[in-house]
């Protein structure tokens, strides 16, 4: 059994530790938040992109069809004017202009089709992705749920192991407890550390024998080299 005083600071360390590991775990917390809202992100992505497509080739179509419109007026008036051409070679000549336009007209006409085609593949595509990133954006909201419970539960034991440090710390006397709180700042190491075969348990070199004697009394000492505090395990 170790003395009195090293068994209260034992699990005033221990305590400390854990508060440590769950200060740790609340500090990835955001970026584990970051994490799932670029995923959420992602996924509104993917949806735009089918949308923007399909309203890429709307367009498209909709600039055809006003040039289709044009076209057909221009044959129109081609026709009129042809009705009071005289010479036969001029009206051969309207006639082949009138020709080229209406092949430009189903030219395009086919390009509006084929982009049918390709708005009605991007709705069935964008209704498939709907039911995709619902699926995952549930698992998101889930999980960010999660979060929301594991931080407030760790908030809570922080807070409950901040209390128990207060009331531990009063049974400890004022020049050790500064010792131990300006090694635990430093975050080297465990600051109360066992002798191990006559060596400090932190930076493992030999203790003098003057320190290993008054270790073994269940004295408060500290390492000649690191300053830790060290303790016999059995005296
Ligand atoms: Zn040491």
């Amino acid at each position: 059994m170790a003395a009195p005083w090293v068994n209260n600071l034992l699990d005033i360390q221990k305590n400390d530790l854990r508060i440590h590991e769950l200060n740790v775990h609340l500090g990835m917390l955001p970026a584990e938040r970051k994490r799932i809202a670029a995923a959420k992100a992602q996924e509104d992505a993917k949806l735009t992109a089918i949308a923007d497509s399909a309203r890429q080739l709307q367009h498209a179509n909709r600039q055809d069809e006003a040039t289709i419109a044009a076209l057909r007026d221009k044959i129109t008036k081609i026709k009129q004017q042809s009705a009071l051409v005289r010479k036969n070679t001029e009206y051969q000549s309207m006639m082949a202009e009138s020709d080229m336009l209406t092949g430009q007209i189903n030219e395009l006409e086919n390009h509006i089709l084929e982009r049918l085609e390709k708005i009605d593949r991007a709705h069935q595509q964008y209704r498939q992705q709907q039911q995709a990133s619902a699926a995952v954006v549930r698992d998101l909201k889930a999980e960010w749920l999660d979060f929301d419970k594991v931080e407030k539960e760790i908030r809570a034991d922080i807070a409950a192991r901040e209390s128990e440090r207060q009331v531990r710390s009063r049974r400890v006397e004022k020049e050790l407890w500064e010792t131990y709180e300006e090694l635990l700042r430093h975050q080297d190491g465990p600051p109360l550390i066992p002798v191990r075969d006559d060596m400090c348990g932190n930076c493992c070199l030999k203790l003098t024998p003057q320190t290993l004697m008054l270790t073994r009394r269940g004295a408060i000492v500290t390492c000649d080299n690191c300053h830790h505090i060290v303790y016999m395990e059995d005296v």
